[in-house]
């Protein structure tokens, strides 16, 4: 099985839709989504709609709670609750309740998925080495999937090494032997230099990980969210994808 795994689209349409291109082009057998849908960006409603109608697994994140009214807006940025109310003021039927009916946490026979973390799936970032081996030891499987942090990361408990950002093109084998845990990047907003949308492709046959990345057009986003009206460091930051 191939799986092409996203997470952190945030209302990035131009981003979404080079990254289902590319995905496309890789003849995957399904399509998991690790949750932050909406909150930042000016097209929620479509991601919601291209997302629903494509991913064997979704998951809901922080962003997307808090849009939905169940995290309080006082615990995000300026920045996030200011697009966290936008979004909800425009927000589908169909987009809210595809969103209300997801879940931050998901087992599959060949991962774990979650938000943020196994030991807290809305909120905890994992960033680093000590992070990464607290949560493979919390997880249910040897493969964990993390979002949240839009870094592409990768990380490995066997050796007591291995990890770090995972620029496009890196390749890892994956066996079930080796606990591993990879964090795709972000599609809409990627916070680890590289501006490209980024996604994951895992394939279970070939047993490995190849962490890709696909341009898209940045300056079209960026014209939205001035449109919008939404704060203008959430168009700044997409250009250097930080
Ligand atoms: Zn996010």
């Amino acid at each position: 099985m191939r799986v092409a795994v996203i997470s952190d689209v945030h209302g990035n349409l131009e981003a979404l839709t080079a990254a289902l291109g590319a995905i496309d082009g890789c003849g995957i057998d399904a399509m998991w989504c690790l949750g932050d849908l909406v909150g930042y960006g000016p097209r929620p409603n479509e991601c919601c709609a291209l997302v629903a109608a494509r991913a064997a697994v979704c998951l809901v994140g922080n962003h997307d709670l808090g849009v939905l009214g169940e995290i309080d807006l006082d615990v995000f940025s300026h920045e996030a609750a200011e697009s966290a109310r936008w979004t909800r003021a425009v927000l589908s039927e169909e987009a809210t309740s595809f969103l209300a009916g997801l879940s931050p946490l998901h087992e599959t026979d060949e991962a774990l998925l979650v938000h943020g973390s196994p030991r807290d799936p809305v909120w905890e970032y994992v960033l680093s080495f000590g992070q990464a081996v607290a949560a493979l030891a919390a997880a249910t499987r040897p493969l964990v999937l993390v979002g949240h942090s839009h870094a592409a990361l990768h990380f490995e408990d066997s050796d007591g090494s291995a990890g770090g950002l995972a620029p496009g093109g890196t390749t890892l084998p994956l066996k079930p032997e080796r606990r591993r845990l990879l964090n795709p990047g972000s599609v809409g907003q990627p916070r680890d230099g590289d501006p490209r949308a980024a996604w994951l492709l895992l394939d279970f046959e070939e047993h490995r990980a190849v962490f890709e990345r696909v341009a898209y057009d940045v300056a079209a986003t960026q014209a939205q969210i001035r449109a919008a009206r939404l704060p203008e460091e959430l168009a700044d930051r997409l250009t250097e994808g930080f």
